[in-house]
Parts: C-alpha cells; sequence; structure tokens
C-alpha cells in the first residue's frame, strides 16, 4: 500500500504535551516544529524542537488560537502535519479544515467529527437516535428562560447547568432549587458567551456522588475501532480533574465490558478516526450515561500507555499516514495500575487560586522503574497569567493499585517546586487519605474531605522548619563572612544573650534562639520548644541537619530574606524579618488589592463614587477564573490604579477607598 509518509510535525501547542509528542516524533524520525507566544521564547518545547516559529503575542487569542499564524508556520516550516495537543485549537474544526485546504494532515479526527461532538447538545441529540444511555437531561434548541425553567422542574432538582460549547468545567452551574434558577441561567449564559462565544445551555440530572469514568478509543481510516479499555478521573475540584487511574477500582468486570461497548458504539455512530474519548457518568448503584466526547488525545492518557503499553501519540501518527492499527481488540490487554498526579501552581491554602511567577528551583525525582514524568517546566522559568496552570503530570506504574499509589506520593514527595505555591502536598495528602486508598471515591470527593487535604504544616513541624532555616541562615553568613574571620559569628558583645534570629514561617513568626554547645552542636530554643541541632552538610540546595540524632536533608532555595523549603509534610516559605516589626499603615486597610495575579477584566466603578462595604469593585480574571473583588468598608472611591486588561499582581492596590464625608471621624 502506498501511504503518505509525514517527515515533519508542527506541534500546536505549549508546554508538556508539546514536548510529549515531540519525544514520539523523535522516537519515530519525524522532525518537529515548536510554535511559541512571546511569553514563550525560553520555554522547553521551544528548545527542544528541530525548528520553532514564534506566532504571535502572550495572550493565546492572538498566538496559540491564531489559526492562520499557525498555519502560515507550517508553510514556511515545510511541516506536512499538525498535532494540535489538548486544549487551544485541538477540537476546533476549523483549524482542522484550514489544515486540510492547506494540504497539511490534521493528527486528530476529521473535521465533521468534530463538529459533530462539539456541542454537547447536539452530540446528544445525535446519540439519542443510537440507544446510547443518557444522564435526563434537556437538550432542546429553545433556551427561553421559561422553558429552561419548567425543562429543570421536570429533571428535578438538583440540576447540572452546562455550557453547551464548554469544557473545562467552565459555565457549569449545580442548582440545587428553582430559587436559584434565574440567577444560574444568567451567569452560566454570560460565562458561556464570553469563552465559548455560544451561550446555548444544557440541562442535565446532577448525579450526586457520581464518579467519572471514561474509555479511550481508537479508529483508523479503514473502518477499525478499537477500545483501550477505561480511566476512571473522579477526583475532581471545580469539575477538572486532578487524580485519574487505570483500571477503575470501581467496574467488575461485566460492567467494564458494558462500559467500553457502550463507547465503542458510539464511535461507530460518529465514525470516529484517531484517539478520542468517550465520558460517562457511573451512578452509586452502577448505573452509567453517556456525557461527552473528546475529539483529541486527553491529558491524562499516559495512564493508558502505562497499562497497554501503547503510545496514543504514535498510533494517531500511523492512522494519520493512513495506516490501519497493526493490532486488534483481542491483543490489547490492561496490565497492572497506573495512576497520574497533575501537579498545579495553585495555592490549595487560598481556595486554589492560580500560582504566579518564578519557579526558582524545579526538580523531579531521578527516572526509576514505573514512574513517568511529563513536565513543561524547569528552574527559572516564570509561571504567567496566560496559560493553563498545570506544571506537569507524574504518572506512576505498579502491579497493583496500591503499589501504584505509594510509587506515585513517594515521587510527589520527592519533587521540589520551590518560588510558586503548588497542589503538591494536596496530592500528597490525596494519596495518603485512607478512603481515597480504599477505592470510595466520587466526584465530590475532594470538597466533602477538604479539610483532611488542605491540612497545614504541624506546629511542631514549623518549628523544625524554623531551625533548620535558622541554621541554613547562619551557615550562610558564615560562609560569607570574610571580614574578621577569627571572630565566631554568633559573638556578641553582651554575654547575657544568646544568638537569635526572627522568622516568619507561612505567615507565623518565629524567634529561634541558639546557643552553641561544641564546635557544631547547637541548642536551639523556640519558645518552650528545644532541640540538639548539629548541621552535618550543607550545600547550596539545602542543608542536612542532624535533629536529635535523626538526620534529614531539607532542600532550599534562598532568594534574598526569602526561602523555599521543603519539610516532611509539605513545602514552606520562610522570611527572615527585621529585628523591629514595621507597623502596617491603617489606612491601607480600606483599599482593594488583587488577592490573586490576574486580568482585570471589568471595572465597577468609577472615581468619586460612594461604595458600601460588600459592593463589588472590580472583576478579576486569572486562568480560568473569574473573581469579584468587594470593598470591605464603606468609603468613597477616590482613585482606580489599573484600567481594563492590566495585568496585575497578588497584593497590587487596583482601587484606592478613602472615608465618607462623615462627621464621625476618630472615635
Ligand atoms: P467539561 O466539558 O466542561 O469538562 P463535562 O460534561 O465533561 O464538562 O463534565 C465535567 C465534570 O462534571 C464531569 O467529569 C463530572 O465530574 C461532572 N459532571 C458532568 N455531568 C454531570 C452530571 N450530570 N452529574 C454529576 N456530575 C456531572
Amino acid at each position: 500500500m502506498n501511504t503518505p509518509r509525514i517527515e515533519k510535525i508542527l506541534i500546536a501547542n505549549r508546554g508538556e504535551i508539546a514536548l510529549r509528542v515531540m519525544r514520539t516524533c523523535r522516537k519515530m524520525g519525524i522532525s518537529t516544529v515548536a510554535v511559541f507566544s512571546d511569553a514563550d521564547v525560553r520555554s522547553p518545547h521551544v528548545r527542544f524542537a528541530d525548528e520553532a516559529v514564534r506566532i504571535g503575542p502572550a495572550p493565546s487569542t492572538e498566538s496559540y488560537l491564531n489559526i492562520s499564524a499557525i498555519i502560515e508556520a507550517a508553510r514556511r516550516t515545510r511541516a506536512s502535519a499538525i498535532h494540535p495537543g489538548y486544549g487551544f485549537l485541538s477540537e476546533n474544526a476549523d483549524f482542522a479544515k484550514a489544515c486540510r485546504a492547506a494540504g497539511i494532515f490534521f493528527i486528530g479526527p476529521g473535521e465533521e467529527v468534530i463538529r459533530k461532538m462539539g456541542l454537547k447538545t447536539t452530540a446528544r441529540r445525535l446519540l439519542a437516535e443510537t440507544g446510547v444511555p443518557l444522564v435526563p437531561g434537556y437538550d432542546g434548541e429553545d433556551q427561553s428562560v421559561s422553558t429552561l425553567h419548567k425543562q429543570a422542574r421536570e429533571i428535578g432538582f438538583p440540576v447540572l447547568i452546562k455550557a453547551s460549547a464548554g469544557g473545562g468545567g467552565k459555565g457549569m452551574r449545580i442548582v440545587a432549587a428553582a430559587a436559584q434558577l434565574d440567577s444560574s441561567i444568567e451567569s452560566a449564559k454570560r460565562e458561556a458567551a464570553k469563552a465559548f462565544g455560544n451561550d446555548t445551555l444544557l440541562l442535565e440530572k446532577y448525579i450526586e456522588r457520581a464518579r467519572h469514568i471514561e474509555v479511550q478509543i481508537l479508529g483508523d481510516s479503514q473502518g477499525n475501532l478499537l477500545h483501550l479499555f477505561e480511566r476512571e478521573c473522579s477526583i475532581q475540584r471545580r469539575h477538572q480533574k486532578v487524580i485519574e487511574e487505570s483500571p477503575s477500582p470501581a467496574l467488575p468486570p461485566g460492567l467494564r465490558e458494558r462500559i467500553c461497548e457502550t463507547a465503542l458504539s458510539v464511535g461507530r455512530a460518529i465514525g470516529y478516526t484517531s484517539a478520542g474519548t468517550v465520558e460517562f457518568i457511573l451512578t452509586p448503584p452502577g448505573e452509567f450515561f453517556f456525557i461527552e466526547v473528546n475529539t483529541r488525545l486527553q491529558v491524562e492518557h499516559p495512564i493508558t500507555e502505562m497499562t497497554t503499553g501503547l503510545d496514543l501519540v504514535e498510533l494517531q501518527i500511523m492512522i494519520a499516514e493512513g495506516h490501519p492499527i497493526p493490532f486488534s481488540q483481542g491483543e490489547i490487554h490492561q496490565t497492572g495500575h497506573a495512576v497520574e498526579a497533575r501537579l498545579y501552581a495553585e495555592d490549595p491554602l487560598n481556595d486554589f487560586r492560580p500560582a504566579t511567577g518564578a519557579c526558582h528551583t524545579c526538580q523531579f525525582p531521578p527516572a526509576i522503574e514505573g514512574i513517568r514524568i511529563d513536565s513543561g517546566i524547569e528552574s527559572g522559568a516564570e509561571v504567567g497569567v496566560y496559560y493553563d496552570p498545570m506544571l506537569a503530570k507524574l504518572i506512576a506504574h505498579g502491579p497493583d493499585r496500591n503499589q501504584a499509589l505509594r510509587k506515585l506520593e513517594h515521587a510527589l514527595r520527592g519533587t521540589t517546586i520551590h518560588g510558586l505555591r503548588t497542589n503538591r502536598d494536596f496530592l500528597v495528602r490525596m494519596l495518603e487519605h485512607q478512603d481515597f486508598r480504599s477505592g470510595e471515591i466520587h466526584t465530590e470527593f475532594v470538597s466533602e474531605h477538604l479539610e483532611d487535604l488542605i491540612r497545614r504544616i504541624s506546629p511542631d513541624e514549623v518549628k523544625l522548619g524554623a531551625a533548620a532555616a535558622a541554621l541554613f541562615l547562619h551557615q550562610t553568613l558564615e560562609r560569607d563572612a570574610q571580614v574578621l574571620p577569627n571572630i565566631p559569628l554568633d559573638y556578641r558583645n553582651n554575654p547575657y544573650r544568646d544568638p537569635s534570629i526572627r522568622l516568619s514561617v507561612d505567615g507565623e513568626a518565629i524567634e529561634v534562639i541558639w546557643k552553641r554547645l561544641a564546635d557544631r552542636r547547637f541548642l536551639i530554643s523556640i519558645g518552650d520548644w528545644q532541640v540538639e541541632a548539629e548541621p552535618v552538610e550543607f550545600a547550596p540546595s539545602g542543608i542536612r541537619v542532624s535533629f536529635d540524632g535523626v538526620q534529614r536533608f531539607f532542600r532550599v532555595t534562598q532568594i534574598d530574606d526569602r526561602l523555599f523549603m521543603d519539610l516532611p509534610s509539605g513545602a514552606c516559605e520562610v522570611v527572615r524579618l527585621p529585628r523591629y516589626p514595621i507597623h502596617s499603615a491603617l489606612a491601607e486597610q480600606a483599599d482593594a488589592s488583587a488577592p490573586m495575579p490576574g486580568v482585570v477584566s471589568k471595572i465597577l466603578v468609577a472615581v468619586g463614587q460612594e461604595i458600601h462595604a460588600g459592593e463589588p469593585l472590580i472583576i478579576l480574571e486569572a486562568m480560568k477564573m473569574e473573581q469579584t473583588l468587594i470593598a470591605a468598608t464603606d468609603g468613597i472611591v477616590e482613585a482606580i490604579l489599573v484600567k481594563q486588561g492590566d495585568v496585575v499582581a497578588p497584593g497590587d492596590v487596583l482601587v484606592h477607598i478613602g472615608a465618607t464625608n462623615s462627621t464621625d471621624e476618630g472615635e
């Protein structure tokens, strides 16, 4: 058979997925072209590729979503195919069409399939005729509020409102009762119109304590269609997956076969080619319903690769070249258990808000058998507001679930991200959680167990961290002390006081006092707490200390007076405080400042306007979140320090609020 050969692929994506696709290309002897925005000039995916082309400024609408710039980049580099990765243009039928029109292979399904499955309402209507079980719901074209009300009552509360064109959990609202329906419809419509340019809504019965089960399918242009078994993705936050595993711990063999068979009937009904995913909701009694088809490679595809031993990107490329799938259904087996955790730049202690800034140190544990790390980040990288905050995926494979979970937990503990807050400790706590370990999971797991999952570091460990930080700083000063080298660093003119240092550990002020007992032995006190410490080894990457006879290495990154540290149960940030506390100006309390990095999407007040506590001032948007800043006190808007479209950092003052001209000033 004379099939075309793909010699060079442009990857229309960034971060870990761009790198992951390029690795397979390299393995297959295919050249790669990266595309990049101005924010990604020095990103790893740009350096890894054989060639790279700038496609526009940082905002994705002007770069990674810019169809003509990407097609032009492929033309200039003579790439014969484009792999879209996930997100961005991966499910954009117009993009697939533009590729075809330019004579470039689009590595994915045909544009008609993408279009058919692109709207959840039309996908449901199409599949309703095939007998695939659908969640009770309303997918009609009449979108009037009265119809939506009537339909919601018929479905029965709780009802889930979804944006038909949605993705990434955006535009979704759980509505518990009819009284909330109006406001939820309105806000879902607004969010959907803004994010997807389409405000069509879908109503579904909200299934409580459900499981998310999805099936990987693979089709070729000869009409072969196979499934590569299921993935369970029930651990979610704001309807977005955080931990995924394969096989699902919840499926008895008969049910697995029925779900996989149903996924194939969905694939057949739409004539699916390439790699795709059919998603289902599984109810607590074991009934399952179709929710959607994702017509692309999924973030969590590596767990399928690890359990089946297949390379999905390689298969996608072969299928795009016109080759048939080189094996039959009976030859695919699920071996062992795989689990993936998504590492995000976000702050679980602050409502999982996205974190931005410099990632000073990024280090993953050394490669061991059964551990795969797909990362798009490296030391020195800046994490900005423009793209998804996922930094990396850690995937573990073991002979059974317990062994896979244990490996993954170990790999996460061995991961260092210093400079940015991440969800690493949240993930570790999840893997340690008894109910998670026993497989008792569902899509509300995170909200139900939030307290356990975002537990802070224990007070004793904070003290240990403060002691290690004090020794690290002491060693740094000792190393750097060039003047009067013969005088010990802790020499004091005052013989009655031991040397001390004031630190803030994750915001808590701590005074650490130490007394030298012998050349390298110290007695460290924090309040009544005491420990004997012996620094064993000092390196720029951290300090090895023996505390009361137990040695441990504390990973540290020092940036001026800030230390980013890893303690046994989590990361923390230590700041060296000045000897005397600085009084903060009381007047600043009324001002509104940014609680997270983001872009100012709307200013709701004007200078001179009188406002009352609780009133909205500004809408900020960061990555996938929108947040309204509200006034903390009554007052007058004295100045607005930002304009629409500005990028702001956490703590930046956005609106100055002055006192109202009331007569009762003072007390
Ligand atoms: P998106 O395309 O935005 O990812 P999905 O339709 O795939 O939206 O749903 C995202 C998640 O929301 C699912 O994984 C599931 O956890 C939850 N979900 C979706 N539909 C339902 C439903 N009818 N009942 C309960 N949970 C649901």
